[in-house]
């Protein structure tokens, strides 16, 4: 039986356009005045050094700079970046500019969910930080109250079977007790061969359906089954 779910963001609870359309070119338009701005900041300068670490080059500001946008073009999952994002999202969420979004079917089953008891965790390549921003400024509101515990890449990449083991491991139960939900094959057969149980979500206009895929698969959060049935 499912005592959990584990669950990715970006196109299983959110629509991967809202993060490629929207808050990468924010945080893209962003960050020449973020870090001109900010470079004294203790924070900042630390990441400002990592980046130049990772780059292996004696940056300027302005080679820091044109770094962050070049690996924000390339999708980078580079931790500095991840970081430097979050901070200008933060900055956005609070100003009002932006809000997180949430599809309303994956809402009303989070709420169904949390209603009954069944804990709720977040495993997304975007920081914990990130997460809890997008997840506290949404159409709905501050809907983070839904989730039980937040996961990034520190715990380990989303496509390697150990992380999944340790994130069962940390939320204290065996993987056979976990439901596992993204868009993503590859991080659903790591999840599988972990142990968890998995779903793939393949939602309409931004993923198709896979033929001979050899788990379930779903178009929104409505055609779960009751967990009790899994
Ligand atoms: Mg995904």
């Amino acid at each position: 039986m499912v005592r959990a779910v584990l669950t990715d963001i970006e196109g299983t609870t959110s629509s991967i356009a809202f993060v490629k359309e929207v808050l990468f070119p924010y945080s893209k338009a962003k960050i020449p005045q973020f870090i001109k701005e900010r470079q004294e900041d203790p924070q900042v300068s630390r990441l400002i050094e990592e980046i130049r670490v990772i780059s292996g080059q004696n940056l300027d500001l302005q080679g820091v700079i044109d770094t962050l946008i070049r690996w924000v073009e390339e999708d980078r999952k580079v931790a500095p970046l991840k970081e430097i994002q979050g901070m200008i999202w933060e900055e956005g969420y609070r100003r009002g500019e932006l809000k997180g979004h949430v599809y309303e079917d994956a809402y009303e089953r989070l709420k169904e969910w949390h209603k009954k008891g069944i804990p709720v965790y977040v495993y997304s390549s975007g920081s914990v930080h990130a997460q809890r921003l997008l997840f506290s400024h949404t159409q709905f509101g501050d809907i983070t109250h839904l989730f039980s515990g937040f996961f990034d890449t520190r715990v380990g990449g989303k496509k390697i079977e150990s992380s999944y083991r340790k994130i069962a491991k940390k939320v204290g139960l065996t993987p056979e007790d976990i439901l596992f939900l993204s868009d993503n094959p590859d991080e659903l057969e790591a999840a599988h061969k972990a142990g968890m149980k998995v779903i793939r979500v393949a939602r309409e206009g931004e993923n198709e359906m896979i033929d001979g895929f050899p788990h379930p698969q779903v178009r929104s959060f409505k055609e779960i089954p009751d967990l009790e049935d899994l």
